[in-house]
């Protein structure tokens, strides 16, 4: 049974058409962050999923800002993955591509440990890349990605397949 605090989340998502390009659905999460309910609820949801799972690390690319309070909230650590030139010490990356456009992203090698169990969180997962990415930097220094966590799910874009069987756990599917 779905919870029921899923819609509340949902209804608070603004769907903008032909953002940053024509024929983008862009699912604004800003107008989540502007509703403390829908947004407690948000992360609330993450948290009652992953608090018994023995996450060690909470990874997150470029946003940080629902994975944040996920690692507070569950007393794992928090690893940022960062667009180039901001992280100063040694560092790996990952060329991957977007829904438009490609980038790279950098993780601080000595972050993460092998061994540590990694949830990688992000708002949303389109073609998938930008998991993918985050997956391998944690994987390339012996963490275990237990699973993958986004808002939102655009299932037309078959993201999910780009995850090698990695478990993905999604709140809102938009089609
Ligand atoms: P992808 O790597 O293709 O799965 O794209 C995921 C990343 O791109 C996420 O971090 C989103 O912030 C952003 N993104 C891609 N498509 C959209 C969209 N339709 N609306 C909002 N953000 C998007």
């Amino acid at each position: 049974v779905k919870d029921p605090r899923i819609d509340g989340i949902k209804t608070k998502i603004r769907v903008v058409p032909d953002f940053p390009k024509k024929g983008i659905m862009f699912q604004d999460i800003t107008t989540l962050l502007l509703d403390p309910k829908a947004f407690k609820d948000t992360i609330d949801l993450f948290v009652e999923r992953y608090r018994h799972m023995n996450i060690s690390v909470v990874a997150e690319a470029r946003g940080f800002i629902f994975g944040t309070p996920i690692a507070l909230a569950i007393g794992a650590k928090f690893v940022p993955l960062r667009k180039p030139k901001k992280l100063p010490g040694e560092i790996i990356f990952e060329e991957y591509e977007l829904e438009y456009g490609s980038d790279r992203l950098e993780m601080h090698v000595e972050a993460v440990d092998s061994g540590d169990r990694a949830l990688v969180v992000d708002d949303l997962i389109a073609t998938g890349g930008t998991l993918c990415a985050a997956m391998n930097l944690l994987r390339r220094v012996g963490a275990d990605v237990v699973e993958c966590a986004c808002v939102i799910e655009l299932p037309e874009l078959n993201g999910r397949e780009r995850l090698e069987g990695k478990p993905l756990y999604v709140l809102v599917e938009y089609r």
